[in-house]
């Protein structure tokens, strides 16, 4: 393939070169792919919960090609080889076995991201840039709530497996079907309940109801909240803004937006400033 020319002069980027071990179905809508990360030495043993970039290969690239493409920055590339980006959480990552699970929502083939974690198999790959650090590094708070949809349920998990175990609070999960609850190794002293919302692409306010609905706790509350952003945009102004909770005690975003695809939404949070 001759798109990559005179690599020694194109500028560089970090991208790992990763393969698929194995794929499983972890719920109905919910893909595990474990990946092996050979170039694992810059990578820290506390990374669960934070996010990477996933970069996805063009149909018909080759893994000697994609080695190269991913340690070149994307503007250097022409589009029939530039990988398509896409952001998600590592779940758990193994140092002694140099693995990474990455939790995949299935909602079917309309986004790259889906479609590949529906076709990948032992042997599959893709590249890899970061990852960046947890969402929450101290964990100081009286009460901890943690919201979350399917696609922020593994920053959730690792969240929720990271907390002191005297930790008290509540977790609130909106899943599509019944048979999409996991179980977390969470302090007992957290309440999880789980919601079914069948269809994600419908909009749903019932976490927000939820929230109004409780009793508000006493004394310093964090949170680790993520998921559809017209929702979480309707959280962060009732926690910000009604409840007063403080800005640095928060971890509030916007994962994925209806109808539109990850640059969209990108663009639509910055004119919103989220
Ligand atoms: C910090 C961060 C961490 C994230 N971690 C994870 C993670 O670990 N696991 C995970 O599954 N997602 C995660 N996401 C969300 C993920 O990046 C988006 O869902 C992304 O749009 C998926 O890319 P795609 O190529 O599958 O779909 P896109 O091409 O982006 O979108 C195609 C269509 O699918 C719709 N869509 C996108 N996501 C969903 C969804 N979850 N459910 C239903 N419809 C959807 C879009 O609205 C659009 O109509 C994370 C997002 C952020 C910002």
């Amino acid at each position: 393939m001759n798109l990559i020319s005179k690599i020694d002069n194109l500028k560089k980027q970090n991208g790992h070169f990763l393969t698929v071990k194995q794929v499983r179905s972890l719920t109905p809508n919910m893909l595990r792919v474990t990946l092996h990360c050979p170039s694992v030495a810059g990578f820290d043993a506390g990374i669960n919960g934070a996010h990477c970039k996933l970069l996805l290969p063009q149909a018909g690239t080759s893994a000697d090609t994609f080695k190269q493409i991913i340690t070149i920055q994307p503007n250097a590339l022409s589009m029939e080889i530039r990988p398509i980006r896409r952001t998600y959480t590592v779940r758990y990552f193994r140092s002694e076995t140099k693995e990474m699970d990455i939790d995949f929502v299935n909602h079917g083939d309309d986004g790259p991201a889906s479609s590949w974690a529906r076709q990948a198999e032992p042997g599959s790959f893709l590249g890899l840039l970061g990852p960046a650090s947890p969402k929450i590094k101290e964990f100081y708070a009286d009460w901890y709530l943690v919201a979350a949809d399917m696609s922020a349920l593994p920053v959730a998990g690792a969240t929720i497996e990271s907390m002191p175990k005297n930790a008290k609070g509540l977790a609130i999960f909106e899943i599509t079907t019944e048979a999409d609850k996991q179980s977390f190794n969470a302090p007992t002293g957290l309440e999880i309940h789980w919601m079914i919302h069948s269809d994600p692409h419908v909009s749903s306010i019932a976490q927000l109801s939820f929230l109004r609905e409780m009793d508000w706790p006493k004394g310093t509350v964090q949170t680790c909240i993520a998921g559809e952003s017209g929702l979480i945009k309707q959280l962060r102004h009732y926690l910000i803004t009604e409840k007063n909770l403080r800005k640095q005690d928060t971890y509030i975003s916007g994962y994925w937006k209806i109808g539109l695809v990850e640059d969209e939404h990108r663009v639509w949070k910055n004119t919103q400033n989220a």
